[in-house]
């Protein structure tokens, strides 16, 4: 049976800007086909078990010439697969997206098209700029300042002259100052609002708002590059004014999450939305260790366990999968109470569907053992917790006089060499490192290049025993108030967040 193929537009990169018609495609996909412009965190979203065909293009040199583009496209769908041909912006805007489906059409495979949103409108958008506007301009151009190879620039600046509208250019940055020129020779006026939205809508974006006269060299001063879109007319004077994207207080700040992985994700994009770059850096993996056989025999044995403590979530999860895949539930734990170091923690017991009958006003060690060692009616407190935790829990219930016994339920496992992704983000300047325990810290110092330069490198962690492992090693660090990501993400906006006037 013929396959399909589904040609999906991503957007302009923000994978916010992905159609729910486009996610739905990419969620059932078995092979995706890319591009060069499709954004990181859009290829995230592929599940991981559909194939991924990268045939990105670079300016100048062809990886995959569009021939042998439309051959695979042809092949995988006659194999009967599920494929989708996912571009940048939209498929049919300067994407080629027609040519691809006309050999698809000859040999009669099904294809669907899903529009995306151009980054022609909404790189402007992410940078301030309407395209129309009924003051300023009641028709938007958008034009390609590519040439096809061999040939000069040939665009009617006349007729866009005429027009007196927006004019949007695409890959149009090799010949802006031919763009500009070409206008200017046509008769538009020095003076008229012009601009460049490098990278839109993705971390890092930047712009140049000049005139077209000063347009081109302001350009090349700021060493802006591709992608990017020029955008001349009156409205590109609009730009400081509705620039909602610059307002955001953690605009300009690069901020690394390094907690365990397929854990960072509601950090990173609690950041992102205040406006920061932010690379997601996992720098340990959980490998749950739960025996639970030997597990239920600890509880059933010593019927003084009064408590389970949890420091994490990952504990939390890690002894709970164990018992349902051994065909086991909660029940097995008999009738303890359970201790949550702080609230995330505590939500994963709720994802259980259990309370936790203890959180500490302070969400540290210290403090669970204090409360634990208030509250133990001459029984005993399990601990259940990483291979490597600290050992402050354990010291401070026998110090309070706290019968305890701990199992180890997961490993926490660091690097085993540098992450490149790390050192070319620390290549490229300053940071914020998010610690949200001690082995993060750990872990990320192993993911640096051996004599990497950590005075590029600020710490932010989520409490004084993590701050402490910073100390140790040599990463200067602040401590959030309360051990929370919000506590995290409070402390990065008090400290380095742009207070910006009331307008
Ligand atoms: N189909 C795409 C355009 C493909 S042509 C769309 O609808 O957006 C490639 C050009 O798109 C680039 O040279 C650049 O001009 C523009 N472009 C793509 N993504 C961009 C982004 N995030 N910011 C600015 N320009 C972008």
């Amino acid at each position: 049976m013929t396959g399909k193929v589904t040609l999906v537009g991503a957007g302009p990169g923000d994978p916010g800007l992905l159609t729910l018609r486009g996610l739905e495609a990419l969620q059932s996909a078995e092979v995706v086909v890319y591009d060069r412009l499709v954004g990181e965190e859009i290829l995230n979203l592929i599940p991981a078990s559909a194939q991924r065909v990268d045939v990105g293009k670079h300016p100048g040199h062809h990886p995959v010439p569009q021939w042998s583009i439309n051959e695979i496209l042809l092949k995988e769908a006659q194999k009967g697969r599920n494929v989708v041909r996912l571009k940048g912006g939209d498929p049919y805007l300067f994407g080629r997206g027609a040519e691809e489906l006309e050999l698809l059409q000859k040999h009669g495979v099904p294809f669907e098209v899903v529009s995306g949103v151009t980054s022609a409108l909404a790189a402007p958008a992410a940078a301030g700029i309407p395209v129309t506007h009924r003051d300023w301009a009641s028709s938007v151009h958008i034009v390609t300042g590519h040439a096809r190879s061999g040939k000069a620039l040939d665009l009617n600046f006349s007729a866009l002259t005429a027009a007196g509208g927006t004019c949007v250019f695409l890959m149009g940055m090799a010949a802006l100052e031919g763009i500009c020129t070409g206008l200017l020779a046509a008769g538009m006026d020095p003076d008229t609002p012009a601009a460049v939205v490098e990278r839109g809508t993705l971390p890092g974006q930047r712009k140049v708002v000049s005139t077209l006269a000063r347009l081109a060299a302001e350009v090349r001063s700021a060493g802006l590059s591709n992608p990017a879109v020029i955008v001349v007319g009156p409205v590109a004077a609009l730009s400081e004014a509705l620039d909602w994207r610059s307002a955001r207080p953690l605009t300009g700040q690069r901020v690394i999450v390094t907690r365990s992985a397929g854990r960072g994700e509601a950090l990173c994009r609690s950041l992102r939305a205040l406006g920061a770059e932010v690379l997601n850096c996992p720098t340990v993996s959980t490998v749950s260790t739960v025996d639970s056989e030997k597990l239920t025999k600890i509880l059933n044995l010593s019927k003084q366990i009064q408590w389970i403590a949890f420091t994490s979530a990952a504990g939390v999860e890690a002894v709970f999968s164990a018992l349902w895949e051994a065909g086991l539930d909660a029940r097995s734990l008999g009738a303890v109470r359970f201790a949550a170091i702080g609230p995330a923690t505590a939500r994963a017991l709720e994802a259980q569907r259990l309370r936790a009958d203890f959180v500490p006003a302070l969400y540290d060690s210290e403090h669970l053992a204090r409360g634990l060692a208030e509250r133990l009616e001459g029984g005993t407190v399990l601990l259940l917790r990483s291979a490597i935790a600290t050992p402050t829990l354990s010291r401070v219930l026998t110090e309070a006089g706290a019968s305890w016994l701990e199992v180890p339920v997961y490993d926490a496992r660091l690097p085993e060499e540098p992450d490149p992704a790390l050192t070319a983000w620390l290549e490229r300047g300053e940071s914020l490192v998010t610690f949200s325990s001690g082995s993060t810290v750990r872990g990320f110092v192993r993911a640096l290049e051996p004599g990497a330069d950590l005075s590029r490198v600020r710490g932010v962690s989520i409490g004084a025993q993590t701050a402490a492992v910073c100390a140790q090693n040599g990463i200067p660090t602040l401590v959030a108030a309360e051990a929370t990501e919000r506590g995290l993400i409070d402390l990065i906006l008090n400290q380095f967040g742009e207070r910006r006037a009331e307008p």
